[in-house]
């Protein structure tokens, strides 16, 4: 089986000396959405700096597209070509006067023509729904717009692989659940998706695959109802079944139903619906 990202026994140690990564073992299909599921200081953000080249293993590897990356000026443009990396704080990663400037940014520093860096702006600006936006600063914008344009200036470098740190931190909810549809259609378009996050409502919806990540250790992986259905896991890495899930376990323990769980609105929903059938 080949993938598209993968790491072995990857280990880092911060030069303080702090033992963040403890052997990780993660791997990627083509075309897959993957969840990164963990409490803060699991080390999901270091992890992910990693998968560009940003950080370089104390031991062990990262290979993308089988190939194990090279920590040379070369191996990091390509890589970087491959993968891109949305940072958890958009502030961290929006640096232009102005919208437009920011996402033509990278294209710009790829040596493309003129007019390829505008295509690459413009397709880019569609994608997060941020067409009319070009002039403005982006300390003017909200925070989800502010992750749009963070997500557009990834896009314009036109990578397989996207991951993004916790898309959804500090969003509202309706911020929240449009990143994760954008996220959503830009996977069914072809691009491979990883995100980190610790909003458990939010995975099962969308993610094909999750790792549960905790002290620098992979401690569960799996599909969403092999992972959910590991209530030691969960408990252990400090995270909770998804608030519909906990219903369905309700209803079934302190109301004696007898449904089958689910981890979405809409599983719970049909199941729900199936069940009444069958006692009506
Ligand atoms: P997460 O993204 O899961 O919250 P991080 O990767 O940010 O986890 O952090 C994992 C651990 O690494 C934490 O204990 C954090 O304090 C430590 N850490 C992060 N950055 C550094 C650094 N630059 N130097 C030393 N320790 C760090």
């Amino acid at each position: 089986m080949s993938y598209i990202l993968e790491t072995r026994d990857l280990h880092y140690i911060y030069p303080d000396g702090t033992h963040v990564l403890k052997g990780i073992n993660f791997k990627v299909k083509e075309g897959e959405m993957v969840a990164l599921l963990g409490p803060n200081g699991a080390g999901k953000s270091t992890l992910f700096l990693h998968f560009n080249g940003i950080l370089k293993p104390t031991k062990g590897e990262v290979l993308i597209k089988g190939k194990p990356i090279k920590y040379n000026k070369e191996g990091l443009i390509k890589v970087r070509k491959t993968v891109g990396l949305v940072f958890q704080n958009p502030d961290d990663q929006i640096f232009a006067p102005t919208v437009l400037e920011d996402v033509a940014f990278g294209p710009l520093n790829l040596g493309l023509s003129k007019e390829e860096v505008e295509r690459r702006v413009k397709e880019a600006l569609k994608a997060v729904g941020m067409e009319g936006f070009e002039d403005k600063p982006p300390h003017h914008l909200s925070g989800g717009q502010k992750k749009r344009v963070a997500i557009a200036g990834i896009l314009a470098m036109e990578p397989d692989i996207i991951v993004l740190d916790e898309p959804t931190a500090g969003l509202d909810p309706l911020g929240a659940s449009q990143i994760m549809k954008l996220l959503y259609e830009l996977n069914k378009q072809g691009k491979t998706i990883i995100i980190s996050t610790h909003d458990v409502d939010l995975v099962p919806v969308y993610a094909d695959r999750v790792y549960v990540m905790y002290n620098g250790q992979i401690l569960k992986e799996g599909t969403v109802k092999e992972v959910f259905e590991d209530v030691e896991s969960l408990r252990k890495a400090h995270l909770r079944l998804p608030r519909v899930a906990h219903l369905v376990e309700i209803l079934n323990k302190k109301d004696n139903l007898n449904l089958k769980m689910g981890y979405t609105i809409g599983e719970v929903r049909r199941n729900i619906l199936e069940y009444l059938k069958e006692k009506c």
